[in-house]
């Protein structure tokens, strides 16, 4: 039976509970255990395919097509492990789960109630997922922040592990001490009020990870050791970091991992994070830039800037930098600027390349399309993601085929020339509005043609298999006429005969996917597309 981890945030959300998860099990991993990661949702929303990426930041996709919180990305990239549907748990989904069983009478024609049934089916998938992996530890990240209603059944549910097992469950609050300017001490009772909230909820936490912009002194982990009633040693500071790479490290500094391994009575089996700690060595000390614009439109909120709805595809440009130990320099273009002024596009220059991420409705098309027109002119690195590709098709077609009119169903349902058009089986699910997990979502495979950009970058692998999010695909109408003016298609899906990768010749980079390569991009694993991307920028520079 695996050991149970939670982790639960106090005083405010961001804190990095995410990220904090994801590195307590990669010091786990470290130790020689295999480790996995769940994630529950406070939302009603089955999936977050339905969220907006300004407000819920990315949708990251699963090889099974799970829809799920960009977390799910961070658990992937820390532990290098594909995860699955039972990952990941929204209240919508736990609800939905026990409302269908009940309707096939599978608890027999018993009153079915919220504690214990709702906590019960939160349990069954956090065991489930821990059986998926066959993992020592499965670490449960808790979503939302203590003291909140709606995440109090996810808590139910780990006071109730924990009654059953009290040997096998630890858990963990992530409290922030702020600093306030007109104090300038790190304060701790919210932190205190937050392990308050967690009693009430019938919990004691373990271990108290202090976030904070500064590490904690020894007056603050005393403070939190005797009012929290935790052990001083169980204090963890965990200060901002440059990078959140450097997060594992910070934790053994302050010895974590064995913290835990004590308290599961558990020795370590060996002592390895040498390749992350020359990962986290290459972000220090990379120095000469590689100069990288994304061309979006989900990155503005009133007037912050927002870097959360394209995390995997940032995350994907910083590996493949650092592989060529390079700082990596990433800059937000706003699209729909280049409508409102084509003379902007003269920017482009400034970068040694560019990414068009993916998207979705009307806006800002218009400017991406320009975008992609300039990039192919000026022969400046260009790689395009899914959304990205669509467009760098329509462009293709418009200015280099003569299809004036071309575009995607998706912008103009009445369009004449639909280069891009609406997948067959997706057309009655539009009608009927079932919008919710009915893309073509997951893992599918991609021939790849010898002798292409593509072919080369993936090592002269034949057979790929990349993730997808999308309802739209390039109309095979218009291949042969596409082809013929010199567009190529790299990348094939055998079953359906779909084109999954363009790219030009005669151009220093010029490829785009219909999948999302930024999905199975690794720290120390650079996806192939991206490096390659990477290498011909830096060429560009
Ligand atoms: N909106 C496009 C589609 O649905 C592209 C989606 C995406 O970029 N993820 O096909």
């Amino acid at each position: 039976m695996p050991k149970y981890i939670f982790v639960a945030g106090g005083v405010m959300s961001s804190i990095g509970k995410g990220v904090a998860t994801a590195s307590i099990g990669k010091i786990l991993e470290g130790k020689g255990f295999k480790v996995t990661a769940v994630k529950n949702d406070p939302y009603i929303n089955v999936d977050a395919g339905t969220m907006n990426p300004i407000e819920h930041g990315e949708v990251f996709v699963t090889d099974d097509g799970t829809e799920c919180d960009q977390d799910i990305g961070n658990y992937e990239r820390f532990l290098d492990e594909d995860l699955g549907s039972v990952n990941y748990a929204t209240t919508g989904r736990v609800y939905l789960s026990v409302i269908e069983r009940e309707r096939n009478l599978e608890y027999n024609g018993r009153c079915v109630e919220v504690v214990p049934d709702i906590p019960n089916e939160v349990i069954r998938r956090i065991k489930a997922a821990g059986k998926r992996s066959r993992a020592d530890f499965v670490l449960i990240e808790i979503g939302g922040t203590v003291g909140e209603y709606q995440n109090m059944l996810f808590l139910e549910a780990a006071r109730m592990l924990r009654l059953q097992n009290p040997k096998d469950v630890l858990f963990i609050l992530v409290g922030y001490l702020p600093i306030p300017e007109m104090v300038g001490e790190m304060k701790t009772k919210p932190t205190q009020n937050a392990v308050k909230m967690l009693n009430g909820a019938g919990i004691q936490p373990d271990i108290i990870l202090g976030r904070s912009s500064m590490p904690l002194d020894e007056p603050r982990k005393r403070k939190i050791s005797i009012f929290c009633n935790v052990d001083q040693r169980d204090v963890i500071s965990a200060p901002d970091a440059k990078s959140i790479y450097e997060v594992p490290l910070n934790f053994e500094n302050e010895n974590l991992s064995s913290r835990i391994l004590t308290k599961f009575r558990l020795r370590p089996r060996r002592n390895n994070l040498k390749e992350w700690e020359k990962l986290v060595d290459t972000i220090h000390n990379a120095s000469k830039p590689v100069k990288i614009g994304i061309v979006g439109k989900y990155f503005e909120s009133g007037k912050f800037t927002l870097m959360d709805s394209y995390i995997s595809v940032i995350e994907a440009i910083k590996h493949a930098a650092w592989y060529y130990q390079r700082k990596p320099e990433i800059t937000w273009l706003s699209a729909e600027s280049y409508e409102e002024n084509p003379k902007n596009l003269s920017e482009l220059k400034d970068y040694d390349g560019i990414i068009i991420p993916g998207g979705f409705g009307n806006r800002g098309v218009e400017g991406k399309i320009k975008a992609i027109e300039y990039l192919r002119t000026n022969k400046i690195p260009f790689f395009g993601l899914c959304l990205g590709m669509q467009l760098a098709t329509i462009e293709f077609a418009r200015h280099v085929c003569g299809f004036k009119l071309a575009t995607s169903r998706e912008f103009d349902p009445k369009t004449e020339q639909p280069v891009i058009d609406v997948m067959n089986e997706q057309k009655n699910l539009i009608k009927e509005k079932k919008f919710g997990g009915t893309m073509r979502l997951g893992a599918y495979n991609c021939e790849l043609i010898p002798g292409t950009r593509a072919y080369e970058a993936y090592g002269k692998k034949s057979l790929i298999s990349e993730r997808h999010r999308h309802r739209y695909e390039l109309n095979n109408d218009y291949r042969q006429k596409l082809e013929e003016c010199g567009l190529i298609a790299s990348g094939i899906n055998p079953e359906k005969n779909l084109v999954e990768i363009v790219e030009l010749k005669d151009h220093p980079f010029f490829v785009a996917t219909q999948f999302h390569p930024e999905f199975k991009s690794r720290p120390l694993r650079p996806h192939p597309l991206f490096r390659e991307f990477v290498h011909s920028a830096i060429g560009n520079h």
